[in-house]
């Protein structure tokens, strides 16, 4: 016990929650138990959402994803020991994604450190890896400028991970609230620009390009350059590529957009524009036979080691996305400069769009049962409204869903990401239903998922079902991992030994009811394994707009992507 009895108590655990709250943080995901609960309780009597979920990966990457959409980090509330550890994997996505998170972790006592305590583990350590910044505040009194401090590095500079830790004896212990004083609010992220040289050089080397190409990635989405990056797009009728979640940034049904062209356009371009997108494996690490030897980079960051990261490139523009959009665009407003609509360069891109999407078609129009991936994608496009946020994960799932479900707005689309996460997509989903339902009420959230991917987190359903969030879960369903076999062949498979010995490490339960774990629950459950049967169980997942539903989507166990010109890069084939 400590300061004057006649004066006003506050706990640990209220300090933390409104340091957060001071700090602007809305949303808390978490877990309760020994010793948080007390944290989960104040914040949530401050006015802080609490949404308890039931992993504490899940409540991670739901955490992390608010950060994504808000620009303000969400927070993830877990225990100490396993539970902290259950949460590295969504700090290190978070972190891998460059999307701003902060933990919370209660640690064992101070007092029994190092004598084997319950749950003790050395978690300011074992964060460090998988953050920003990773600190135990050394008092109570020292909780709100931690807090600040953890806010702050999160979205300042390239947006991260942080972690706070919080030993169990802090939560309880109640000291004078004069004692306390919070640090104001932190400033929004001061906006850098880039060196006006560099603007001048990147501008004079896009106007020379013969094949030019822009690439948006999530940082980009992040930033919200939407606005100045279509003017960009439209007054020089720059042909655009977006990566995976840089889709929407520009809307994909714009005539610019050339991913239908992906591999040529990526191929062939002689000047490409990188805004916030990484030279990673996503975009083949900008190395041929991916690209041309001689293409020039110009990358746009706001993380100044970003930059040059394996290749040379031409120009660096170092600064805020939106910011240096703008400096480019005003370099380009002094001149009526646009790329030729008719040059040989958009003759070929199109030619190539044309005959990939009349591939698609042709197996998308298919009518043999069991369904394939491209039918399957094709019927919920023609429903999916508009402004939908679109989570996904999965291999094929994902991989192929991507390129026919189509995103109109920024930010609305949220999946395995840099890491390729699998056990994503349900914490995702319940953060976009959260955050539509405070700012766009009405907005629906459809989660698409191969079965495998379901697998990782499935138990959330029954936080979907308690907040009643009217997610539409589809579980793509082919009995495996990549690919499974029909009930049938594994029945087969079974008459020579036991699961165990038998059965290929790809297979999944065939014909697996996934729908009923939704049932279960009290939300809607379909199990469908004809187009006419899709079509019906996602016009009533729509037409519901406070209960959630699950389609459990049968299709051919052996259904692969259409033939591709490349596959994806290894250091043996570099
Ligand atoms: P994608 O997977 O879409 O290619 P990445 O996650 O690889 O995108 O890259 C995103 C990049 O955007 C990161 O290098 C990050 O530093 C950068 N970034 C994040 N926020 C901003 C911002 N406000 N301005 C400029 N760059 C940003
Ligand atoms: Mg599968």
């Amino acid at each position: 016990e400590r300061g004057d009895r006649s004066e006003e108590q506050v706990s640990g655990a209220e300090v933390v929650a409104r340091a957060l709250k001071t700090q602007g943080v809305e949303y808390m995901f978490g877990i309760v138990g020994i010793p948080v609960t007390e944290i989960a309780v104040a914040a949530q009597a401050l006015g802080i959402k609490y949404i308890g979920m039931r992993n504490e990966q899940a409540a991670c990457y739901a955490a992390s994803a608010v950060g994504y959409l808000t620009g303000r980090p969400g927070a993830c509330l877990v225990v100490s020991g396993p539970g902290l550890i259950h949460a590295l994997g969504g700090m290190a996505n978070a972190n891998m994604n460059c999307w701003p998170l902060i933990v919370i972790g209660g640690s064992s006592e101070r007092s029994q450190e190092t004598m084997g305590a319950f749950q003790e583990f050395p978690q300011v350590e074992a964060c460090r890896l998988y953050s920003k910044f990773s600190a135990r505040p050394s008092s109570i009194e020292a909780i709100p400028s931690v807090i600040e401090k953890a806010v702050r590095s999160s979205i300042y500079g390239r947006p991260g991970a942080c972690y706070v830790d919080i030993p169990a004896d802090y939560v309880t212990l109640q000291v004078n609230s004069n004692a306390i004083k919070y640090v104001e609010c932190c400033m929004p992220p001061p906006v850098s620009m880039a060196e006006t040289a560099a603007v001048r050089m990147a501008a004079s080397l896009i106007r020379n390009a013969q094949q030019p190409l822009l690439i948006f990635g999530k940082g980009a989405a992040y930033a919200h350059a939407e606005e100045s990056i279509r003017k960009l797009v439209e007054q020089c009728k720059l042909p655009f590529l977006p990566t995976p979640m840089g889709k929407g940034v520009v809307p994909d049904n714009h005539p610019n957009c050339v991913s239908a062209a992906r591999s040529r356009a990526l191929q062939f371009a002689d000047v490409i524009v990188l805004f916030g997108a990484r030279l990673n494996w996503i975009l083949h690490f900008g190395l041929p036979p991916r690209y041309r030897p001689d293409v020039k980079f110009i990358q746009v960051d706001i993380c100044a080691e970003e930059l040059g990261n394996n290749v040379r490139p031409a120009v660096t523009l170092l600064g805020d996305l939106n910011a240096v959009t703008g400096q480019l665009l005003e370099e380009f407003e002094k001149t009526t400069w646009q790329y030729p609509p008719e040059s040989a360069w958009w003759k070929s891109l199109r030619e190539k769009m044309k005959s990939n999407a009349a591939k698609a078609q042709e197996l998308a129009s298919s009518m043999s049962l069991p369904m394939n991936y491209y039918t399957v994608f094709h019927h919920v496009q023609e429903q999916l409204p508009r402004d939908c946020f679109v989570v996904s994960e999965g291999a094929n799932t994902m991989d192929i869903g991507r390129t026919v479900l189509q995103n109109y707005f920024p930010r609305h689309r949220l999946d395995a990401g840099t890491f390729g996460t699998m056990g994503v997509g349900l914490g995702f989903a319940i953060a976009a239903a959260i955050v539509a339902k405070d700012r766009n009420p009405g907005q629906r959230v459809i989660c698409v998922e191969g079965d495998s991917a379901f697998g990782f987190s499935g138990m959330e359903v029954e936080t979907i079902c308690r907040h009643s969030l009217p997610i539409i879960l589809l579980v793509v369903n082919n009995n495996g991992i990549y690919q499974g076999v029909d009930p049938g062949t594994w029945k087969e498979m079974l008459n020579f030994g036991d699961a165990a010995a038998t059965t290929p490490p790809m297979c999944l339960l065939p014909n697996a009811h996934y729908e009923q774990v939704m049932t279960a629950f009290g939300g809607k459950g379909y199990f469908v394994q004809t187009p006419a049967e899709l079509q019906d169980s996602l016009r009533q997942s729509l037409a519901e707009t406070t209960k959630p539903s699950l389609i459990n989507i049968m299709i051919e166990p052996q259904a692969t992507r259409k033939d591709q010109d490349f596959h994806w890069l290894t250091r043996s084939n570099l």
